[in-house]
C-alpha cells in the first residue's frame, strides 16, 4: 500500500491486518506519521519501508513481491496544494505514473483512491460517477489536484481497456474520522480543534457551502468492498457518507458536540488561502452504484463523526 502511514491509508492498513492479510507500506512520511500506525507496529505482518513513490526503483522492487495494491499516497488538503504547488503535481502526476507503471508492469491488481475534486464546481443535486466535470483554469492552483488525479483516473482505467490490467477507481468524499489532521486544510479537524482550545472556529465564505462528510471507518469499509469484487475492475465508485450540511452548521455542530463557548468567525476566502480561491459550493456524492454492487452503505452520522474525532483530539492531543 502506498501511502499506508496516513489517515486513511493506516485505518486501511488495520483493516487488512484483521483479516489476516500480510501487509506492506510505502510512505515518505511527508503527511503521514509514525504514530498513525502505532497501534500495529509491533505486527509481525505489517512491514513499513520509507521512501517516494517517485522512485521508480523502489516502487518497482516493492511491487515485485506483492499481489494487490491500494495507492492511497499523494499531496492531499487545499492548504498543502496551495502552499507546495509544484511538489504536490509532481507527486500525484508523477507518482501515480511510476505506481501504475510498476503494477502493469508486473501485473499487479491496484485499487487507487481518487477524490471528488474531480467534479469541480458541478453542484449537481447527486453527484454521480458519469457527472461532467466542471473545473476552473488550470492556472488556479485548486484545480491542479483535480486535474492530477483526473490523469491517474485516465492510467487506472486505461491500464484496464488496453492491457486488462484489474484496476479500480474509488472517488472519496470527504473522509474524516480519528487521525486525520487539520495542518492541511480539512476543516472537520480544524474546528474540533480550535472548539476544544477555546480559539475561534474559522468559516471561509459565506458559511452556505455545503459538504457530506464520511466517516473513515465507513470510507474503509467501501474500499475493502470494492477491492473483494472482481466486477468492479475497470470501473469509478463513489464512497461517500449521509447528510448534506453546511459549513456554519457544522461549526455550530461542533461547538455543541464540545460544549464549546468558541466564537464562530467568518473568514474571507483570500485571506483564508489565496487571491482568487474558487471553493465548491455544493458537494454531495450518489453512492448507489457501490450499493448496488456490493451492499456497502455508510453506518455513521455526522454527529458519530464528530464524537470520535473529539474523543481522539481528546485522548491523543494531536489533531
Ligand atoms: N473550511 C472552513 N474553515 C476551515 C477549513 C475549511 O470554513 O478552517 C471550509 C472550506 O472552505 C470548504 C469546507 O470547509 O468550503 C470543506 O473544506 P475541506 O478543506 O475540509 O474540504 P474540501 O474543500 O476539499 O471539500
Amino acid at each position: 500500500m502506498t501511502g499506508g502511514a496516513g489517515f486513511v491509508g493506516s485505518h486501511l492498513v488495520e483493516a487488512l491486518l484483521e483479516r489476516g492479510d500480510d501487509v506492506l507500506v510505502l510512505d515518505d512520511f511527508s503527511t503521514g506519521t509514525r504514530h498513525n500506525l502505532g497501534d500495529v507496529a509491533d505486527s509481525p505482518r505489517l512491514r513499513v519501508v520509507e521512501g517516494s513513490i517517485v522512485d521508480e526503483l523502489l516502487v518497482n522492487r516493492l511491487m515485485a513481491n506483492v499481489d494487490g495494491c491500494f495507492h492511497l499516497a499523494a499531496a492531499v488538503g487545499v492548504n498543502l496544494i496551495v502552499e507546495q504547488p509544484l511538489q504536490s503535481l509532481t507527486t500525484n502526476i508523477r507518482g501515480s505514473e511510476v505506481v501504475l507503471g510498476a503494477a502493469a508492469h508486473f501485473g499487479v491488481k491496484t485499487l487507487v483512491t481518487s477524490t471528488s475534486e474531480i467534479y469541480g464546481k458541478n453542484t449537481s443535486d447527486r453527484l454521480h460517477e458519469d457527472e461532467d466535470r466542471v473545473l476552473g483554469s488550470p492556472l488556479k492552483v485548486r484545480w491542479t489536484y483535480s486535474e492530477a488525479k483526473a490523469i491517474e483516473e485516465a492510467l487506472a482505467y486505461t491500464l484496464w481497456s488496453a492491457q486488462g490490467l484489474p484496476t479500480v477507481i474509488a472517488r472519496l468524499f470527504n473522509t474524516v474520522g480519528p487521525r486525520q489532521t487539520g495542518h492541511y486544510g480539512m476543516v472537520v479537524p480544524r474546528f474540533v480543534r480550535a472548539a476544544l482550545a477555546g480559539d475561534p472556529l474559522t468559516v471561509y465564505g459565506s458559511g452556505e457551502q455545503t459538504r457530506v462528510f464520511c466517516h473513515v471507518a465507513d470510507a474503509v469499509a467501501g474500499l475493502l468492498a470494492l477491492w473483494d469484487e472482481p466486477r468492479a475492475h475497470g470501473d469509478v465508485f463513489n464512497v461517500g457518507g449521509v447528510g448534506e450540511v453546511s459549513i456554519q452548521t457544522l461549526a455550530e455542530r461542533v461547538r455543541t458536540i464540545t460544549d464549546s463557548s468558541s466564537p464562530i468567525v467568518s473568514v474571507p476566502y483570500d485571506e483564508a488561502y489565496e487571491p482568487g480561491f474558487e471553493d465548491m459550493q455544493r458537494r454531495v456524492p450518489d453512492t448507489s452504484k457501490l450499493h448496488a454492487l456490493t451492499g456497502w452503505a455508510p453506518g455513521r452520522d455526522l454527529d458519530n463523526i464528530l464524537r470520535d474525532v473529539m474523543s481522539f483530539q481528546r485522548s491523543t492531543g494531536r489533531s
